[in-house]
């Protein structure tokens, strides 16, 4: 037998991928599922299994043979149960138990990940995080998720939420925060928040480059046009990475001195514009630790695209917590 084969779903707000894979991760079958969702859950579970016996069918692979499956999708969930509390994305989801449904339509172990954890292990495994024992992973997408790879071994913590470094305060009563706090990492350097300071900023006359990239749409300003502006020199695009580098490498600094890490794997926007972030955020992060960890490694995630079939995968390999 040349390795088992496991099954992977990782559950977006928008798409959805099933990946059916030997061991090491060789996939064997892939499906993406877009605008996927019934907005309810039941229907929702339904639709995922049906992909995972297609994928089966398709591969000549009975589900019986499957050794596992891996759910990747938003937190907070307990993998203990494989029960999905609340996901912000998912229409209809609340207290969905996603791993007793999937395990009875599909007859085979389910196992349940948070998806920053999910793409730390992915990381870790297969990409920017390999040969690291210590590691941090934050996606820098719209939210800031955050997981931890502690002596070999993904890191959970007492209630699950390990890792949670977007929500940690950087900045004393300051801008309001998606969970509800002020002052938060992600508050300055979460996807959803950069779009929301862009346009204020656009609003009150202070960013002129921005609203040319982006015409009188307020709501096509994404940080993708931030990106372009720092691209063409914009000042005030210039300005902004200035003090995003200064938040987040404060944020890195704590973490790294909290939990002694080697390397810091960081995702989405810093992965696709590695020339812009990388050198300033390893000088800023160096500058704030102790010299005996001036050597900590701070690198762009390297999966990409293939990040959620590989952190889906490495889900179906973990063993669920015990306690
Ligand atoms: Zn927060």
């Amino acid at each position: 037998m040349p390795g088992r084969i496991r099954a992977g779903i990782d559950i977006g707000g928008t798409k959805v991928v099933a990946v059916l894979a030997r061991e090491r991760g060789e996939v064997l079958r892939e499906v993406r599922l877009e605008d996927w969702t019934l907005g309810s859950w039941e229907r929702d579970l339904a639709v995922l299994a049906d992909a995972v016996s297609q994928l089966a069918d398709d591969a000549r692979v009975a589900l019986t043979t499957i050794a596992s499956v891996g759910v990747s999708v938003a937190g907070p969930l307990d993998p203990r149960t494989g029960v999905v509390l609340d996901p912000p994305n998912l229409l209809g989801w609340e207290d969905v138990p996603l791993r007793e449904f999937l395990e009875e339509r599909l007859g085979v172990p389910v196992r349940v990940e948070n998806d920053a954890d999910a793409g730390a292990l992915a990381e870790w495994r297969f990409g920017a995080g390999r040969g690291a024992h210590n590691l941090v992973f934050l996606t820098m997408s719209t939210g800031v998720g955050g997981g931890l790879i502690l002596e070999d071994r993904l890191y959970r913590g007492a209630r699950f939420q390990a890792g949670e470094i977007g929500h940690m305060p950087v900045v004393p009563d300051g801008r309001p925060c998606a969970c509800g706090l002020r002052g938060c990492l992600e508050a300055y350097t979460g996807g959803a928040a950069l779009a929301a300071r862009l346009r204020e900023d656009v609003e009150r006359g202070a960013a002129e480059g921005i609203r040319e990239l982006a015409g009188e749409d307020l709501a096509a300003i994404t940080p993708r046009i931030w990106v372009e502006a720092i691209r063409q020199g914009d000042p005030y695009a210039l300005a902004l990475r200035g003090e995003y580098v200064d938040h987040l490498s404060r944020g890195l600094a704590i973490v790294v001195m909290a939990l002694d890490l080697e390397r810091i794997v960081l995702g989405t926007i810093i992965q696709t514009n590695p020339d812009l972030f990388l050198a300033p955020l390893r000088e800023q992060v160096r500058e704030r630790v102790w010299a005996s960890h001036r050597d900590v490694d701070v690198r762009a995630g390297e999966l990409g695209p293939r990040l959620p079939a590989y952190a889906a995968l490495c889900v179906a390999e973990l063993e669920p917590p015990s306690s």
